[in-house]
């Protein structure tokens, strides 16, 4: 059966309290489908478009209604971006409950920026966004200190000021970097 657009092709079911996929605690969305065939990915079986299962977005609308002291949703995959017009709904569902919103992507962003032009989809999707963690995962720029994220070649783009500057501005990690560092500190007293 083909898929619509009030239904999304999921991995697996919401995965709330995560605390490596942005800031705080957040409920991850992970959708099913991705292109980038990155070597090394964490989760080659969500590479499948037509794997997964299909759900109605109300009902992904009803698990979020029902989250309990989350500071954000992720949306990661997959690559979310393989269903833009189901995650710019469900995004600005979040947002409107106050939620603040992280994605991750294999595409960079000018590549969405250049495929926007073409369908305004995904510049709708990115105006919901706060933070898109983007760029393929490169086995060989693999670095393990780097702050939610897994290659150094992907940035943490805060899309709002991007959006509005009309150039990349990256977020600024510091302040979660500094508590990183406290809580590497902790463990070593
Ligand atoms: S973009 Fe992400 S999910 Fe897709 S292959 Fe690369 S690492 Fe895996």
């Amino acid at each position: 059966m083909e898929q619509t657009r009030d239904e999304i092709r999921l991995a697996s079911d919401l995965q709330s309290d995560s605390i490596v996929d942005g800031p705080g605690l957040r409920t991850v969305i992970w959708t099913q489908g991705c292109g980038h065939k990155c070597k090394g990915c964490q989760n080659p079986q969500t590479w499948d478009h037509n794997g997964g299962g299909l759900v109605p977005l109300d009902m992904v609308k009803e698990a979020i209604d029902e989250l309990e002291c989350q500071t954000g949703i992720t949306f990661s995959g997959g690559d979310p971006m393989y269903q833009p017009y189901q995650c710019t709904e469900l995004a600005k569902y979040c947002k409107k409950k106050g939620y603040n919103i992280w994605v991750y992507t294999g595409f960079t962003y000018e590549k969405l920026m250049e495929m926007a032009k073409k369908d305004k989809i995904y510049l709708e999707f990115l105006k919901y966004i706060d933070v898109l963690v983007d760029g393929p995962f490169i086995l060989k720029e693999r670095n393990l200190s780097l702050l939610f994220r897994g290659s150094s070649n992907q940035r943490l783009i805060d899309v709002p000021k991007s959006l509005k500057e009309n150039k990349i501005v990256l977020f600024d990690e510091s302040e979660y970097l500094e508590e990183d560092k406290l809580k590497r500190k902790k463990t070593y007293i």
